[in-house]
């Protein structure tokens, strides 16, 4: 596991690169930290990094959770696997910075290298049609937004699962669940975005009751604040997912449950969920022609 998490694909590192082979590498970790450190050193000295788009993305949409645990992953892979299912043409894709959090590539069943393509870019892996990279590094490493612009992206949308010190996000979804501990951390994330000036399209919340199997109660097992939290944050909760056992066998078997159980009513909540992801980047769409008109 941890010799995967080191290797690293990009042709920066090496003028070697040969299109016929496998752009794969095992990183040298000296020489990256002493590069983090330097960027870091820099950024200090001029404070922070300008933002700038990610060329010839449309909107890169941050899945953002202040906590550990609220299901950040499973929500932006079954969202990207959703929008992907109601709008096939539109590509589509996942990047994937927390070298720590539950795995991308098992709940997508992603394996193989990454390759080159004849525009010398990396062709990011591709699984239910959507696009996903990985990057075992430090998001504010000078580096990794390097080897984000020598990636293959999609044209329309890239989940992004962490934020990226000089990338613009154009939207951001907050994930949580309803312990007091996670709103809280969640109130912190809001208030930074706010100060970022990113666009919040709404919050997701993880795990908001549990059905009884016997009588269908509702039973809120980790609380009933998220209402009250979200009003206080100025945010619309735009969907709520209830604890289903049946969504860990779709995180293991590599299929996600928009794909495993499309029946259930998780993938009816993600699909709705990405119905409303569309509107809000249409409507900001809109809103830039009716600017540069
Ligand atoms: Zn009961």
């Amino acid at each position: 596991m941890h010799r995967a998490l080191r290797r690293i694909y990009d042709p920066l590192i090496s003028n070697s690169i040969n299109k016929t082979k496998q752009c794969c590498f095992t990183i040298r970790v000296k020489s990256t930290t002493s590069e983090q450190n330097d960027h870091r050193a820099k950024i200090m000295a001029r404070g922070l990094p300008e933002k700038k788009p990610l060329p010839g993305v449309k909107s890169i949409v941050l899945v953002a959770s202040g906590k550990g645990g609220v299901g950040k992953t499973t929500t932006a892979v079954n969202l990207a696997c959703a929008m992907k299912v109601i709008e096939p043409d539109k590509e589509i894709g996942l990047l994937d910075a927390d070298v720590f959090g539950p795995s991308v590539p098992l709940m997508m069943n992603i394996s193989g290298e990454p390759m080159l393509n004849d525009d010398n870019l990396i062709e990011p892996l591709l699984n239910y049609g959507i696009k996903w990279r990985a990057k075992a590094l430090p998001p504010s490493c000078g580096l990794f937004s390097r080897l984000l612009r020598q990636a293959a992206w999609p044209q329309e949308i890239v989940f992004f699962l962490r934020s990226c010190t000089d990338i613009i996000c154009n939207c951001a979804i907050v994930v949580t669940t309803p312990q007091s501990a996670a709103l809280q951390v969640t109130k912190r994330g809001v208030i930074m975005f706010e100060k970022l000036k990113v666009p919040i399209i709404g919050m997701v919340e993880n795990m908001s009751y549990a059905i009884c199997e016997k009588c269908g109660t509702k039973n809120y097992v980790f609380g009933n604040e998220t209402k009250t939290a979200a009003k206080e944050m100025g945010l619309e909760i735009i969907e709520s997912f209830e604890v289903d056992h049946n969504m860990s066998e779709c995180i293991n078997s590599g299929k996600p449950a928009i794909y495993a159980l499309p029946d259930s009513t998780h993938a009816e909540k993600y699909r709705q969920l990405a119905n409303k992801v569309f509107k809000y980047i249409d409507s900001k769409d809109n809103e830039r022609i009716k600017i540069t008109e």
